[in-house]
C-alpha cells in the first residue's frame, strides 16, 4: 500500500482544513469495449459508457448517466521523454489531455489559491516529503492527487451556490445547504440546514467499519478521522464539521480519483495495491449513511435534500458515475485494498433503499 497523505485546504477566506486526505493514484489494466445487452453501453476506452452496474436504475438519472471514458492507451512516451521540471504543471495538463481531457480542464482552469496565489499543483506539492517535480515518473505517480485536489479548487470558487463539475458536459449548480457548512463564508445563508458529517461517527453503521486507532489495525476505516473527525461544539471548524455540500464535493472528487487511476492504469507497478476504489466506495457509503441519518434523525434535512431537484440529480449522478468506474475496475489487480468489504457495506439493503428514495422523489 502506498498512500500519500495530503492535507487539503479548501479555498475559503478562512482557509478551512478539509482534512488530511489519503489519496493514491494509479491502477492496473484496462479493458476494451464490448456491446452490452439491454441498451447498456459498454463503450471502448475513449468512447461513451453508461449503466453497466446492477446497482443503477437504467430508468433513472444514475443508470442513464454516460460519459466518454478515459483512454489509458493513448501514448504519452514523447511527453515523458520531453519532461522539463520547470514545466511540470504543463506536463500534467498535457498527459491528461492525451488520456483524460476533463482532468486536464480541472488542473488547467482551477483558480489559484486566494490567499497564497499558488496554482493547485504548487499548493499541494508543498506537502510532499520529496519533490515530485524532479521527474516525469514522480509527477505521474500522483496524477490522482493533482486531479482530485485541483477538482476541489475548480469547484469551490466563484459561485453563489455550490458548483459540482462532473465532466466536460455536466456541471450542477445547486443552492447551497446552510447549517454545518454555513460557518464557511461561501455557505452563509438561510436554511435549509445540514448537519456535520461527523455525526456519522455515532450512527448505527459506524461499528461495521470503525475508524482506525493507532497503531493502525488492518481492517478499519482509514478515512473516518480524516473526513469525519472533529467536535462540532469546540469552536474550531474541523473536517467533520463540514456538512452536506462538502460531503458531496468529496464524493465527486473521489470519482475523479478513480477515473484518473483508470486513465493511467499502465503505470501501476506490479503487485502493489492502491486505494483507488476504496475512496469512492467509502464516500458512497458515507452519502448513503448521511441520507439515512437525515431521514431517521433530522427529517427536515432529509426533506430539504429530496425536495431539491439539483441535489437529487447530484446524488444520482455521483452514484451512477461512481458505479461506472467501479464496474470498469472490478476485479482489476491493484485498484483496491478494502474495496470488497466496502462494496458489501454500500450494498446494505437499507442503505440502498436510501438511494431508491432519492430516485422515487425524482419521479423515477
Ligand atoms: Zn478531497
Amino acid at each position: 500500500m502506498r498512500n500519500l497523505f495530503i492535507t487539503l485546504t479548501l479555498i475559503t477566506a478562512t482557509s478551512v482544513a478539509c482534512g488530511t486526505e489519503p489519496v493514491t493514484n494509479m491502477g492496473a489494466g484496462f479493458d476494451g469495449g464490448a456491446a452490452g445487452a439491454d441498451g447498456v453501453s459498454v463503450g471502448a476506452d475513449g468512447t461513451a459508457r453508461s449503466g453497466t452496474s446492477a446497482l443503477v436504475d437504467k430508468g433513472c438519472v444514475d443508470g442513464k448517466f454516460a460519459e466518454t471514458f478515459p483512454n489509458p492507451s493513448a501514448p504519452i512516451d514523447d511527453l515523458i521523454a520531453g519532461y522539463k521540471q520547470a514545466d511540470h504543471r504543463q506536463f500534467v495538463i498535457d498527459v491528461l489531455k492525451a488520456r483524460y481531457p476533463f482532468g486536464a480542464t480541472l488542473v488547467q482552469d482551477a483558480p489559484n489559491h486566494p490567499n497564497t496565489g499558488e496554482d493547485c499543483i504548487k499548493y499541494f506539492i508543498k506537502q510532499f516529503s520529496s519533490d515530485p517535480t524532479v521527474s516525469a515518473q514522480a509527477m505521474l505517480k500522483s496524477m490522482g492527487v493533482w486531479v482530485h485536489e485541483c477538482g476541489h479548487f475548480y469547484d469551490v470558487s466563484g459561485f453563489s451556490g455550490k458548483k459540482y463539475a462532473i465532466n466536460g458536459a455536466i456541471t450542477l449548480n445547486c443552492k447551497a445547504m446552510g447549517g454545518a457548512d454555513s460557518k464557511l463564508p461561501m455557505y452563509a445563508g438561510p436554511a435549509p440546514t445540514s448537519f456535520p458529517r461527523s455525526f456519522l461517527t455515532k450512527d448505527k453503521y459506524v461499528s461495521k467499519h470503525p475508524g482506525c486507532t493507532y497503531p493502525k489495525q488492518p481492517d478499519c476505516d482509514g478515512y473516518l478521522q480524516t473526513y469525519l473527525g472533529g467536535d462540532p461544539d469546540n469552536g474550531k471548524f474541523e473536517s467533520g464539521d463540514q456538512g452536506f455540500n462538502l460531503l458531496m464535493e468529496e464524493a465527486v472528487q473521489y470519482v475523479n480519483s478513480l477515473a484518473t487511476a483508470y486513465a493511467f492504469a499502465d503505470l501501476k507497478s506490479g503487485g502493489v495495491s492502491h486505494t483507488d476504489r476504496d475512496g469512492i466506495l467509502n464516500f458512497l457509503w458515507y452519502v448513503e449513511r448521511y441520507l439515512h441519518l437525515a431521514r431517521t434523525a433530522h427529517p427536515e434535512v432529509h426533506k430539504a435534500i429530496l425536495a431539491d431537484a439539483c441535489w437529487r440529480e447530484l446524488i444520482l449522478t455521483v452514484w451512477g458515475r461512481g458505479w461506472l468506474y467501479l464496474e470498469a475496475t472490478k476485479d482489476k489487480a491493484g485498484f483496491g485494498i478494502q474495496d470488497k468489504k466496502l462494496e458489501g457495506l454500500v450494498k446494505d439493503p437499507v442503505l440502498l433503499g436510501e438511494i431508491e428514495l432519492v430516485r422515487a422523489a425524482h419521479g423515477c
